[in-house]
This record gives structure tokens, C-alpha cells and sequence, in this order.
């Protein structure tokens, strides 16, 4: 896991490489590689944080320990501050980035992050 000033920006997952990998193996690496980079595009984007704990735990059950570590993971970060992952806006510094459809947009002043 890779931060800046204490955010999470980017999520890497280490799976072991094997001489000579089983199509489950390979397709395992696979798998996780794609949720580390889903989660880092989703941190770069500002998702909230409790958002993407809140999907990792609805499909821990169908991928067993990995998920959930991963999911400990950013769980970790979420507890290092009291609310690390509220943006301010930079246009009014007043309100709240929130995460509304498919953009980070102030709660108070409307400004939003795709312009
Ligand atoms: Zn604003």
C-alpha cells in the first residue's frame, strides 16, 4: 500500500509466482492483481475509503481470506484518523468532496471534480 500524507493512493498485492503455475494459480494473481488496481483507480478518484470497505465486505464470503485482508488493509488506514478521507473542497474550502454520480462534487457549493 503506497499513501501520501497519510491517504492511500495506489494498493499493490503480492501473490507468489510459482516455476511452473496451475491455471487456478495464474488465474488467482490475475484476480487479485485486477482488485489492487481497481482499488488504487478507485483511491486516486477519491472514492471514500468506507465505500470500498463496504463492497470488499460484501463479497468476502466468495473469496475467502484474501478479500478480507485486503479489506483489514484499508480498514487499518480508515482508523488512523478520525476522518481522513473527508476532501475539502478546493474551490470554496468549505464543504465536503462527496461522491456523487460517478464525481467527487461539494455538498455546498456544487463544484465538482470533472469538471
Ligand atoms: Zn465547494
Amino acid at each position: 500500500m503506497s499513501h501520501y500524507e497519510n491517504k492511500p493512493i495506489e494498493m499493490f498485492v503480492n501473490y507468489p509466482y510459482l516455476n511452473r503455475p496451475t491455471i487456478e494459480h495464474t488465474q488467482r494473481r490475475e484476480q487479485l492483481d485486477s482488485i489492487s488496481r481497481l482499488i488504487s483507480v478507485g483511491l486516486r478518484y477519491h472514492i471514500p475509503l468506507d465505500k470500498l470497505i463496504e463492497q470488499l465486505e460484501k463479497s468476502k464470503g466468495s473469496m475467502k481470506g484474501t478479500v478480507a485482508q485486503i479489506s483489514n488493509v484499508l480498514k487499518e488506514f480508515a482508523s488512523r484518523s478520525d476522518d481522513p478521507y473527508t476532501e475539502l473542497c478546493h474551490s470554496c474550502n468549505d464543504g465536503n468532496m462527496v461522491f456523487q454520480g460517478g464525481c467527487a462534487t461539494c455538498d455546498k457549493c456544487g463544484h465538482s471534480e470533472c469538471g
